[in-house]
């Protein structure tokens, strides 16, 4: 039976951490969340945001723009959020409506203040093995999950299931920098269980339910979930068969209370880290 990874303790962990530091500080980290439409889920998830970031003691602001914004508007609000000191971190909620392009606004936020780490520069710093100004907030919470349980990565072979610029792409990169042997997996991929069962580490990302079965699951891997998928209960489950995968896996997290809470806490903890660097800059 595998060690089930505590995703929720391991976030509060660190938010109480972060919460002790910004309590020392002069002038409040700074986070402004971007809405843009009425998506219900990314309603949630921003609500969720800016309850996190004012119990951390943040100065957070919600911007909620309407569905029909203009490109121009948008870009205007970001060069504002950009030109404003008491702002350190900018993020822009996805999906946008259809009639904006998200690398038309991300490509726009000032890196230094890019709390998701999805400006080209820094995912280019993440490609080229430097330090991002800030690094994406899902990988950042996979790999500390990892290390938490003190999980080898390097020597070992990771299989990544999902090639998305958010999730699949830059923990794969995260895994290389740390000197695992990483294997991206996509929907095109042949013979996708031979690769899973060399795997010491498993991380799926594709919100496909029951895309990691205990047949394709080497004895004692970490498995790491990171769907989020909606059931027909009314309940999130993730991409791995959670009941059968843990009888075989070594570690394996739960949805909820997996790679979920630990998105939230990086995010938090790059606000706290921009705003240390642009203070460090202003000086
Ligand atoms: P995405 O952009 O839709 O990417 C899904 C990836 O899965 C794609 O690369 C796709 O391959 C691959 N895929 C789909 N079907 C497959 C199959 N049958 N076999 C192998 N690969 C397959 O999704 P995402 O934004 O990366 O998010 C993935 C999941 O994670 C979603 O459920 C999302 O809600 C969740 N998520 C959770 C958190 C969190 O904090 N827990 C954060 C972000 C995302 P192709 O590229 O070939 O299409």
């Amino acid at each position: 039976m595998a060690t089930i990874i505590d995703g929720k303790k391991c976030a509060e962990k660190i938010l109480d951490d972060i919460k002790n530091r910004v309590s020392n500080l002069t002038q409040k980290p700074g986070l402004s969340v971007i809405l843009v439409g009425c998506d219900p889920a990314s309603s949630v998830y921003v609500k969720n945001k800016e309850k996190k970031a004012l119990e951390t003691g943040f100065n957070s602001s919600v911007y909620k723009l309407p569905e029909n914004i203009t490109k121009e508007e948008l870009l205007a609000l970001i060069e504002k959020l950009n030109k404003d000191d008491t702002v350190d971190g900018i993020l822009l909620q996805l999906p946008l409506p259809k009639h904006l392009n998200p690398s038309d606004f991300l490509d726009k936020i000032d890196p230094k203040k890019d709390v998701d780490g999805f400006h080209p520069v820094n995912s280019g710093k993440l490609l080229n093995n430097e330090k991002p100004y800030a690094i994406s907030c899902t990988p950042k919470g996979i790999i500390r999950l990892l290390e938490s349980y003190n999980i080898q990565i390097e020597g070992k072979n990771a299989v990544v299931i999902g090639r998305s610029n958010i999730v699949g792409k830059p923990v794969s990169m995260l895994l290389l920098n740390k000197n695992a042997t990483v294997t991206i997996a996509h929907s095109k991929t042949k013979n996708l269980s031979e690769i899973t069962k060399k795997a010491d580490i498993i991380i799926s990302a594709t919100g496909r339910a029951n895309m990691v079965t205990s047949d394709m699951v080497k004895e004692g891997a970490a498995v790491i979930d990171v769907g989020i998928i909606r059931g027909n209960d009314g309940k999130l489950k993730g991409d791995v068969d959670f009941n059968s995968v843990k009888d075989v896996a070594g570690f394996i997290t739960p949805v909820p209370g997996g790679v979920g809470p630990m998105t939230i806490a990086m995010l938090m903890e790059n606000t706290l880290e921009l705003h240390l660097l642009n203070k460090e800059n202003q000086r």
